[in-house]
């Protein structure tokens, strides 16, 4: 059983890359989604993609997901 991890510090728009947004940017300037409308980062991601490790007070509970 896999686990993920998200983080309310960050969220994902629906561009192909570049998709990790901070919260204090509400909008996508590119696909154009919103913040309110977006899920949540996964930690794992925000790690791999923007090189920052993500408050941990910020992240989600484990959740399992089936694979
Ligand atoms: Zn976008």
């Amino acid at each position: 059983m896999n686990t993920i991890i998200t983080t309310s510090e960050y969220w994902n728009c629906e561009c192909i890359k570049q998709y990790i947004h901070h919260k204090n940017d509400t909008q996508c300037k590119k696909c154009e989604m919103s913040r309110y409308e977006s899920p949540d980062s996964h930690v794992n991601e925000v790690i791999g993609e923007l090189g920052v490790i993500p408050d941990p007070r910020q992240t989600s509970a484990f959740f399992p997901v089936q694979e």
